[in-house]
């Protein structure tokens, strides 16, 4: 593709992508294809001969979009949000278009550099440590997910555990609402599942137990293994729980075990002053911390940031100098390379969509973003409390909000299934796509709101949709 032509279809793509954001309220948010359906509608080979690039775009439209869920689409409450903000899209496409590998500083220099202010920006705007940022001791980096992040504070949690491999039976600490990814890390670690404790949680704000933590650690310590990292959760998957930091920072700081944050979702809203409150014990006890804004923060997966307390546990868990990679800079420990940093060689130019998307929103811009998620759940969660057909699951201090439909004369189980169908319908209406989780062993629907597009009427809809459901298959279910 030469310059020119590129150009051309560039202009097409762009027009393409605009188009279909304004048109997104016309497709149904949840994906209804059966599975195999784009599979079967695509060629088995692959073409011998070239094709036109308007080729591949109006496959896109006719054979893949009807298998793409619309994650961007207002009615999208399901999981937790992906923002995909047009600035945001902009610099990932920038981003591919310089191709640069910033695996050394060597290797672009900018895409190091900006890295590295681009984190330390966010450290200050989420109101993080001082000792989090790179002229510290601490230090931040882009990785691909906050899976990636858990599984690095844990190598290097390891790392300082004094862990030469899986010398000894090490142990990771969660709750039983921790998100997976922990008990992956553990496992490609190397501790396996039987390393992973599982702290009580307090059974009404469902947060991580601290006493039965400190329990825990003692009796294995008793029993001769070395626990090496706890992760306590701000904003849990399930609920939005969140774990108490600072006495879980303590059971960890009096035996010395790494204490890793994983803020993935609500991290973020910790740009507005009012919920500063997220960072409570942070600075005192997190060796690690990370969150994403490739969820709540007007960035396209993916974009997560870790930061570290001491970066040299991490560097010393994940440094390697093969003779191919060596270079002057490096060399000289004069810059940063952010591959020591992570578990890949290889790395994109993340650092360019996130300053796109803080640059182009500011501050402000980014926490009005917050405020409008929290405000619009706060109204939803008023309308579920006033209505006697359902309960709301309290606390819900950021975007999503638990609700439980009541089903007066069914049986526990046969109200979980009821659920379940109501889910099911809402889903397959096409107007709007929400998930569910259990709480205390009962099914509850998941509403997740923060979308770029999603407005109050947005929200209202899918309210009045849900009780309209839900009064339908009430009428239908025998008593
Ligand atoms: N941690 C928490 C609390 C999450 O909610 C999630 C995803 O929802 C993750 C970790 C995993 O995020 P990622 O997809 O970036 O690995």
């Amino acid at each position: 593709m030469t310059p020119e032509e590129f150009r051309r279809h560039g202009k097409q793509a762009i027009d393409w992508i605009a188009d279909y954001l304004a048109g997104i309220e016309s497709y149904p948010v949840m994906s209804q294809v059966k599975p195999g359906d784009i599979r079967h509608a695509l060629p088995s080979e692959p073409p011998e001969h070239g094709e036109p690039f308007e080729n591949v775009l109006s496959d896109l439209g006719r054979i893949l979009l009807p298998g793409v869920t619309h994650w961007q689409h207002p009615g999208f409450f399901a999981y937790f949000p992906s923002n995909a903000s047009g600035p945001a899209v902009l610099g990932d496409l920038l981003s591919s278009g310089l191709g640069v590998q910033g695996m050394l500083w060597v290797t672009s220099p900018a895409c190091t550099e900006l890295e590295t202010v681009v984190v330390d920006w966010l450290a200050g705007l989420l109101g993080l440590p001082e000792h989090f940022r790179t002229d510290a001791a601490g230090g931040g980096v882009i990785q691909d997910s906050a899976s990636s992040a858990c599984l690095v504070a844990l190598l290097a949690a390891l790392h300082r555990a004094g862990a030469d491999g899986i010398d000894r039976d090490y142990t990771l600490y969660v709750s039983s609402q921790t998100h997976s990814s922990l008990e992956r890390a553990a496992r490609i670690a190397g501790l396996g599942t039987a390393g992973v404790r599982v702290v009580d949680v307090d059974q009404d704000t469902l947060a991580m137990d601290p006493g039965h933590l400190r329990a825990l650690m003692d009796q294995d310590r008793a029993a001769g293994a070395v626990p090496a990292m706890v992760c306590a959760t701000v904003g849990t998957t399930s609920t939005t729980a969140v774990d108490p930091v600072a006495a879980i920072g303590e059971v960890c700081a009096e035996r010395g075990v790494w204490l890793h944050v994983d803020a993935a979702y609500a991290g973020v809203a910790a740009i507005c002053p009012e919920f500063r409150w997220l960072n409570d014990g942070v600075s005192e006890y997190a060796d690690s911390y990370a969150t994403n804004p490739h969820k709540w923060l007007l960035t396209n997966f993916d974009c997560t940031v870790l930061w570290t307390a001491d970066r040299a546990p991490l560097l010393a868990a994940l440094s390697t100098l093969p003779e191919y990679l060596r270079n002057a800079a490096t060399t000289a420990g004069a810059v940063i390379d952010y591959r020591d940093w992570q578990v890949p060689l290889g790395r994109r130019f993340r650092a360019l969509k996130l300053w796109s998307v803080i640059r182009w929103y500011g501050a402000e811009g980014l926490r009005a973003h917050i405020r409008k998620g929290v405000t619009l759940a706060a109204e939803l969660a008023g309308w579920v409390a006033a209505d006697p057909g359902f309960e709301l699951h309290e606390p819900h201090p950021f975007g999503l909000v638990c609700l439980r439909p009541l089903w007066p004369g069914l049986a526990e189980e046969e109200a979980d299934r009821a659920t379940t169908r109501l889910m099911e319908l809402l889903n397959a209406s096409g107007s709007m796509y929400l998930t569910h989780t259990r709480i205390a062993g009962r099914v509850v629907l998941r509403m997740a709101i923060g979308g770029v597009a999603t407005e109050r009427r947005h929200v209202e809809q899918a309210w009045e949709h849900i009780r309209w459901e839900h009064a339908a298959l009430s009428r239908t279910l025998p008593r």
